[in-house]
């Protein structure tokens, strides 16, 4: 039908004479302009892990799917700077930490700090580079991640020294679990005269942060991010803990990574904060983004300098998008501006109808079903309530609960009323909210109401018990 592997390579993403290198393993000799039969393109499409040729098409608008294939791709692995995010309590520093090694650790030794505020930039610590997600707060680390994106390799969790762990201190911590990201502990303020580090450690430890000198595995720094005390402690620490976790990538493939930003500017139209996660990036690539496509026109930095390109973990700024994609959104660079256009279109296409659909997410009505078909093999539950006791009643008990094999893993518990963060983490992690004598606020019952997330209110912790576990067994009445 006319194909050949110049054609192939385009449609699967692959320079042709990659194609032309696979195809003489398989035993056939051709060269790039030969073309093929059907029987050769399917080995071919199946080798690279697609069933039928007619598939191909199908597949390139499928961005995660491509996005896995060259996030696995090992063929010339070197290490990759590390992807931080700082999360704690409000008022607990995050922001000034984050101030101070914009200000202090500036990359290359250049003068003059940071000039545009991207949602990411990087910090130069000796002759390592880290980069920082300049983006507090763990409901966008966890939005980000509800979307598709797990970009962050480490957490910083900032805790002040002189008011200890705090709601949203556990929140944190707990929204790092589920994301499974290694936590440095930042104990800040130890400036302060009522400072008291060793009680904050303590108080860590109920949460299963324990220091290295007491037995456990995290690392915890003492620092005052107000007066850039033990600030290059912490960048040392997160040297190691990066250096542990071996973080590689790629660089000589075709970029991929994930959307950090995105705004529409008055005079540059579509801007986009890239992080490039695999690949290097060019000025000129063809791209995906989303659902929306272009080409790299112009691409800076945090401090407004104008690159050619950029490796992995490299957070730069793009113009040259036809439309304004969202945080989270995943892109993939192609071969030719063509295929970039289709993709890019058909995947608009797609959005509109998947905008009317709305994906399915896990509910109580549904559980049953999803056990049934074994696509689970725990039910993640977050709870709040409206005190600590029916917090830890409520979690014991349901931990107790086992339906053939399943079991209910509880992912956040809290004090409080059900907050957007909270629907966030569902969301992230596909699990169900029991409210126990609380409610959701206005803007978490919103969200949940347009993100699918079920929640369910209780004021008899039999009945909430009795409600999931009757959903795990298939009997759970119907509601009207
Ligand atoms: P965030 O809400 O976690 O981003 O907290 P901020 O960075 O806005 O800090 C809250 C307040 O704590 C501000 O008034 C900061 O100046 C102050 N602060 C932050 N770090 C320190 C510190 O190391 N020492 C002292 N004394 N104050 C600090």
């Amino acid at each position: 039908d006319g194909m050949n592997a110049q054609d192939l390579g385009k449609l699967l993403h692959r320079e042709p004479a990659e194609i032309v290198k696979k195809l003489f393993m398989l035993g056939v000799m051709v060269n790039q302009n030969q073309s093929l039969d059907k029987d050769t393109i399917e080995i071919l499409a199946d080798d690279y892990g697609i069933s039928a040729q007619e598939k191909v098409h199908e597949d390139l608008s499928n961005l995660d799917k491509i996005f896995e294939k060259e996030m696995e791709n090992t063929e010339h692995l070197v290490s990759r700077p590390p992807v931080v995010t700082i999360m704690g309590h409000v008022d607990h520093g995050k922001t000034t930490l984050l101030d101070h090694l914009r200000h202090s650790h500036i990359t290359e030794g250049e003068a003059g700090g940071i000039t545009q505020k991207m949602g990411a930039y990087q910090v130069r610590h000796g002759d390592k580079v880290i980069t920082f997600l300049d983006t507090p707060g763990h409901a966008a680390f966890t939005e980000m991640r509800a979307r598709g994106a797990n970009i962050t390799d480490i957490t910083i969790l900032v805790v002040a020294a002189d008011d200890g762990v705090m709601p949203q201190t556990i929140e944190a911590i707990n929204h790092a679990k589920a994301a499974k990201t290694p936590i440095i502990v930042a104990i800040n303020k130890i400036d302060k005269p009522d400072a008291n580090p060793q009680h904050v450690t303590e108080q860590l430890t109920e949460y299963g942060l324990i220091p290295e000198d007491w037995g456990g595995d995290t690392i915890f720094v003492n620092i005052s991010a107000k007066f850039g005390k033990n600030i290059d402690e912490l960048l040392d620490m997160i040297g190691l803990e990066a250096e542990m976790l071996e973080l590689k990538a790629d660089p000589e493939q075709k970029a991929v990574g994930s959307v950090i930003e995105a705004r529409l500017d008055q005079g540059k139209g579509p801007m986009a904060t890239l992080l490039v996660q695999q690949g290097t990036l060019r000025v000129g690539d063809p791209i995906v983004v989303g659902h929306t496509f272009g080409r790299v026109r112009a691409m800076t930095n945090e401090r407004g300098r104008e690159l050619k390109k950029a490796t992995p973990s490299m957070p730069v700024s793009i113009t040259g998008l036809n439309d304004v994609p969202e945080a989270g959104d995943r892109f993939v660079v192609f071969a030719d501006e063509k295929t970039a256009r289709a993709v890019g279109e058909e995947r608009a296409k797609e959005a509109q109808v998947q905008e009317r659909r709305k994906t399915t997410r896990v509910t109580l009505d549904s559980l049953f079903d999803s056990l049934k078909e074994g696509e689970m093999k725990e039910v993640d539950i977050v709870i709040k309530a409206d005190v600590q006791g029916s917090v830890e009643a409520l979690s014991n008990s349901l931990q107790k609960i086992e339906v053939e094999g399943v079991k209910v893993n509880i992912i956040h518990a809290g004090v409080g009323a059900i907050n957007e963060s909270d629907v966030a983490l569902a969301e992230a992690s596909n699990a169900i909210i029991i409210g126990f004598n609380v409610r959701p606020t206005p803007q978490a019952k919103s969200q949940a109401d347009s993100d699918h997330v079920d929640i369910r209110l209780h004021q008899v912790i039999y009945n909430a018990i009795d409600e999931v576990e009757s959903a795990m067994k298939g009997m759970l009445a119907p509601t009207y």
